[in-house]
């Protein structure tokens, strides 16, 4: 039984491939994870890794409470089981099953136990003296089940186990896999391309692409709300439909108008969280329908498709078709504008049939047609707020008048309208605006609250304490506000770290006859001494050329400290201090570098001293992409 943590893990090959990018994950205790993603996506590398069988370029692994990046696999008590079963021919089922434990000098009797215990689990009791070549794929692959099940390990990992079995057993395998999750009481991490695998094995599971995790989920969210169109395509068979589409908002109704110029309407309150921006009739978006989601109709009103294909699976009907061109005629030739339609129960579609199709609006999905990101997330990433400013200087938005913040004046200068993008983590209890609480959404751990703004919503985050239908007071915090004027941002939000360039060090101490290495983050003048276990982690992977490179270092905000003149720290120069209303901050320059530092309402200084804790710091590389501790 353990946990498992992958922090910031990963992989580049010696030959510079990166395999696996910035993997961070919590599994839980008794969890069944399960990594999918098509051939080439990392899943194995990762996998590997966590059995240690290769090296982590960058971040942490922890098994339990424990640190097993250079921990080896036999000490990690963790078991594999492989696609290819890996037995011993020469072996019988028994002593293929005994091998690892008598390699362990375990007493027979025990190992005899064990060994019982386990065929008797799999159901193999009877084919105890056989070879492996005397066996069936599925029974060999309970044997390497079986061998990894006496080791009775913290964590399962299995590589693609299933996939030299036919269909049928397969299936077979699965249930007995999940069964045997449920009465060992073990995390079992589980490698599969098999989507299907996937959604009826896991607890949670890690889509990846190209060494990217894209999603981590349960299948019901996965299949539900995927986060961009790679997962929701990669999820579902037959797969979701794809379509390029226009958005115009018309009261109540959101019109969706697809290339041919047909079009489908949607009730704008189930689409509420798509950014207003999207639905003006000009953006392309992309629209995405389960072939499960749209009813069928033979006449009437819908989008007009001609039947292709039909496949009857007995209870269910797969529908292909093909959209009419923008004359209203269907023309076979055309690549695109493909359509598949799940219907139940029905036998009364034939090819050449011309059909109706109805998205269910309560199942639609629509992603940027740049980023292919859903444009409907459960917290929506940001609130476009319309705002003038007012004669008297002031800023009027959302019904009421409210001071401008200092540093808006001057970008905003001769300006009348503008926009705040305001996230919804950016909007606190206070007292500037005031709106009514329409719905609260519970989102995951988090109140997600609809505020009434006229005809949209204003998304923001609230406590236990704000219930629907409440009059909900609030601010914003200006510093996480973009402002932009016709579309273009003029003050950027500040992120929540300062980034600083510098180098990284050692020296060598003599302490009580023996020489102690000590490491530095080097920025400057101000030498920042690191945990040993940092130090040796960043030689590892850059070798003695660390000693010449650039990192870059960043550090919260809020976590740097003002030291005395005298004291060990970076020397700036503040350039101007930047008056938010709500708090200040000084343009600082240190060592060629800016910098934005928060501090005091009565702070007048121009030079400051500036130091952090080394265990505040990250540390990435300047030369690739990637997180070094
Ligand atoms: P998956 O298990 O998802 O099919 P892998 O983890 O096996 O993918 O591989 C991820 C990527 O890393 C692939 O592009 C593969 O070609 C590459 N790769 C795997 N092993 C090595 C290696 N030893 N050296 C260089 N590249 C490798």
């Amino acid at each position: 039984m353990a946990n498992l943590k992958l922090s910031h893990i990963y992989k580049v090959y010696d030959n510079g491939h990166k395999a696996v990018n910035d993997f961070c994950i919590d599994i839980a205790d008794r969890e069944f994870i399960v990594f999918v993603g098509p051939s080439g996506c990392g899943k194995s590398t990762t996998l590997r890794m966590i059995a240690g069988l290769e090296t982590i370029t960058a971040g942490d692994m922890f098994i339990g409470d424990t640190l097993v990046n250079d921990m080896e696999p036999k000490d990690r008590d963790i078991a594999m089981v492989f696609q290819s079963y890996a037995l011993y021919p020469h072996m019988t089922v028994y002593e293929n099953m005994a091998f690892g434990l008598r390699n362990r000098k375990m007493p027979e009797d025990e190992i005899k136990e064990r060994v019982l215990k386990a065929a008797k689990m799999l159901d193999i009791e009877d084919y105890l003296e056989r070879k492996p070549k005397e066996m069936s794929g599925g029974q060999r692959q309970r044997v390497a089940l079986g061998r990894a099940l006496v080791r009775d390990p913290k964590v399962f990992l299995l590589d693609e186990p299933l996939s030299n079995l036919d269909a049928k057993l397969r299936a077979a395998m699965r249930t007995e896999i999940t069964a045997l999750h449920k009465s060992l009481k073990t995390t079992f991490i589980y490698v599969t391309h098999d989507q299907v695998e996937a959604m009826t094995m896991g607890t949670r599971i890690v889509v990846m692409k190209l060494g990217y995790v894209q999603q981590i989920d349960t299948p019901m969210n996965l299949y539900n709300e995927p986060y961009n169109k790679f997962v929701a395509g990669f999820i579902g068979t037959p797969q979701m439909n794809f379509f390029d589409v226009k958005l115009k908002r018309d009261g109540d109704d959101v019109h969706v108008t697809f290339t041919n110029g047909d079009s489908v309407t949607i009730p704008y309150e189930k689409v509420s969280k798509i950014h207003s921006r999207y639905l003006d009739g000009k953006t392309t978006a992309i629209f995405g329908i389960r072939p499960e989601h749209i009813l069928l109709d033979k006449e009437g009103e819908g989008l007009k498709f001609i039947v292709t294909n039909v496949e009857r699976l007995g209870n269910e009907t797969i529908v292909h078709g093909k959209l009419g061109d923008h004359l209203g005629e269907f023309t076979m030739k055309d690549e695109g504008n493909n359509i598949i339609v799940k219907v139940v129960d029905r036998d009364d579609i034939e090819v050449g049939d011309v059909v109706y199709a109805s998205p269910n609006p309560n199942k639609v999905h629509f992603f940027d047609a740049e980023t292919e990101v859903t444009l409907m997330s459960r917290i929506p990433p940001y609130n476009t707020v319309e705002a003038r400013v007012a004669p008297n200087g002031e800023m009027q938005l959302l019904n009421s008048l409210v001071p401008m913040p200092p540093v808006f004046t001057a970008p905003l200068k001769g300006v009348d309208c503008f926009e705040l993008n305001v996230p919804p983590q950016a909007i606190v209890p206070g007292n500037d605006f005031h709106l009514k609480v329409a719905r609260i959404e519970k989102v995951d751990d988090k109140r997600l609250a609809y505020l009434a703004n006229g005809d949209v919503y204003l998304f923001a985050l609230v406590g236990e304490d704000v219930k629907e239908g409440d009059d909900y007071g609030f601010s914003f915090l200006n510093e996480k506000v973009n402002v932009s004027v016709n579309g273009e941002v003029v003050l950027k939000a500040l992120d929540d770290e300062i980034s600083l360039i510098g180098r990284f060090s050692k020296t060598e101490i003599k302490e009580n006859g023996e020489r102690v290495l000590h490491f530095f983050y080097d920025i400057g003048d101000y030498l920042v001494e690191t945990a040993p276990e940092h130090g040796y982690k960043i030689n590892a992977i850059d070798g003695d050329a660390c000693y010449k490179k650039e990192y870059r270092y960043t550090v919260n905000r809020d976590l740097v400290q003002f030291v005395d003149p005298t004291s060990n720290g970076l020397d700036g120069k503040v350039l101007e201090l930047l008056d938010y209303g709500n708090v200040r901050f000084a343009k600082t320059e240190a060592f060629g570098q800016q910098f934005l530092l928060k501090v005091s309402p009565d702070f007048k200084e121009s030079n400051v001293k500036i130091a952090f804790d080394s265990k505040d710091v990250s540390v990435y590389s300047t030369t690739i992409d990637m997180k070094i501790c």
